[in-house]
């Protein structure tokens, strides 16, 4: 047991390298999953709120400021700082994540922390190494592009990955010169805070990023809406992601990049290892309590295995540890909050009347905090409502296939195109998989490998554009081309 829990440092906006209290003077309750109590109070930005941390994001971009003459090489260093205190910080940046979502604390210490830090590092990197290129049009010019930062960019941050999700936005914005307002989840603004603090011990001029803790519609649409925001970076729901594309076009026609909901598949044909098998699409499935926009949430298992798989599926969910995060040996903590549990514990329902068979689980554990049963179901079939929509719970739907070409076409037919997997020991089931698939990321014998150096991000109604790795670069900067006429007068 990690016994200690975290003092709560800050709980105010944090605008121009100060603390604020809103403008309205209203706070909003975070609340402890594991409980349903109140931690503290917060800061609740709104719109006003918004504009000032807009304002102070343009001053910091004006051009001849300390940001903009900054060498690249030396924003390289602040971001490294960065990664440095964040490091220093671990242990306590971890406590609290986990204070505040519910993420057991031995997943927050040893997987968001480590991912965040290396996110800031890599991108830390590429700072200097942005450039153009020379490009030879026709006639007696010298033509080259810049890529040029965006400037305000707008950060909108989910509940379930806090800390990681800002790394994924932050590090590559910062890193291209841009400035940032970001508006951490409600469920979750603690972390966000106290790495503001963070920014301003590094060395990040006043105005270089500016965080705005409150809702949705409020805080989170003042940013969508903004005529002086150039681009929204945003990580949620698919519902919420459309109404940031509406925004986007009704205002200024801002920039916008989308990391969305997802159904994925994880497709096992009978030549895998079936004890391999069954731990890649458990850890698909249930990692982080099932509250990821990738979960594999759609097993597909060949039929000549399927029995047999569920059996050992089954037996697998069963060993889950479910309890307090702070608890080492826990490796579920709750579900964020009521509203998440009401709708797991309603699409639980629907596959039991929908008549899907429940293996195991299926209920919700105490009536303090949002805690949910490790819960499988099999006998699936498509059209179940478990079948299609996001649960966001640990909730596994198995479901029985016969051939490789009826697996692609069943696998593809769903709105979202995040994330993908195959379990197999044959190359060409591999290859051919993975390349039918319409999906962002294919992850072949493993899940959840997502790693900063490699792109990520969704077709179809899962996401625009991608973040992380170089590509993710391209959504923060501008390409701007200058022709130079060469006159044939020597001066
Ligand atoms: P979830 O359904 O997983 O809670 P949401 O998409 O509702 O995810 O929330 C993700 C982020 O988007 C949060 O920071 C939330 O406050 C914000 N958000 C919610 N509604 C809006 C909105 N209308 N405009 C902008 N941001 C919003």
């Amino acid at each position: 047991m990690s016994d200690e829990r975290p003092e709560i440092k800050y709980t105010k906006i944090f605008i121009d390298n100060e603390w604020r209290d809103s403008l309205s003077k209203k706070t909003f309750p975070t609340i402890n999953p594991s409980t349903g109590e109140k931690i503290c109070d917060v800061a609740e930005g709104d719109k006003a709120d918004v504009d000032e941390a807009v304002k102070a994001a343009q001053r910091a971009f004006e051009l001849g400021s300390e940001w903009r003459k900054m060498d690249a090489s030396q924003r390289g260093r602040l971001l490294s700082k960065l990664a440095d205190l964040i490091e220093r910080d671990r242990d306590y940046l971890a406590k609290l994540e986990s204070l505040d979502s519910g993420k057991p604390y031995n997943d927050t210490l040893n997987g968001d922390l480590p991912f965040a830090i290396k996110c800031y590092r890599y991108y830390a990197g590429f700072a200097d190494k942005i450039h153009g290129k020379t490009i030879p049009i026709d006639g007696d010019y010298f033509c080259y592009t810049r890529h040029e930062p965006v400037g305000v960019v707008g950060a909108i941050i989910p509940w379930n990955f806090p800390l990681v999700l800002q790394s994924w936005k932050l590090a590559p914005a910062l890193c291209c010169g841009n400035v940032v307002v970001m508006k951490p989840a409600e469920q979750t603004p603690l972390t966000a805070l106290y790495f503001a603090s963070l920014i301003k011990e590094a060395g990040f001029p006043p105005g270089v990023v500016n965080i705005v803790p409150g809702y949705g519609p409020t805080a989170g649409a003042a940013i969508s809406e903004h005529m002086n925001v150039d681009k929204v970076a945003f990580t949620g729901s698919t519902e919420v992601g459309k109404l940031i594309m509406q925004a986007a076009g009704k205002s200024n026609l801002k920039n916008v990049t989308l990391e969305l909901g997802g159904k994925s598949p994880i497709i096992v044909f009978a030549d895998a290892d079936l004890d391999e098998a069954v731990e890649v699409c458990h850890w698909a499935l249930f990692f982080n309590m099932g509250e990821c926009c990738t979960a594999g949430s759609r097993t597909f298992v060949e039929e000549s295995i399927y029995d047999e798989f569920v059996k050992r599926s089954v037996a697998r969910a069963r060993q889950r540890n479910v309890g307090d995060p702070f608890n080492l040996k826990v490796n579920q903590g709750p579900q964020i909050d009521g509203e998440q549990l009401t709708k797991i514990m309603d699409l639980i329902r629907s596959g039991k009347e929908e008549g899907a068979k429940l293996e195991c689980g299926g209920n919700r554990i105490g009536d303090k905090g949002f805690f949910v049963e490790p819960t499988v179901f099999s006998n699936v079939q498509d059209g179940m409502r478990i079948a299609k929509e996001e649960i966001f719970g640990p909730v596994q739907q198995i479901i029985k296939f016969k051939t490789l070409e009826e697996v692609v076409q069943r696998a593809n037919e769903t709105p979202y195109g995040l994330a993908a997997g195959v379990v197999t020991r044959d190359v060409n089931t591999a290859l051919t998989i993975s390349h039918s698939l319409r999906a962002g990321t294919i992850w072949v014998n493993c899940f959840h490998a997502t790693q900063s150096q490699a792109s990520f991000g969704g077709f179809k109604q899962s996401g625009v554009g991608r973040e992380l790795g170089e590509y993710g670069l391209q959504q923060y900067s501008e390409v701007k081309t200058v022709t130079i006429k060469i006159s044939e007068k020597n001066s």
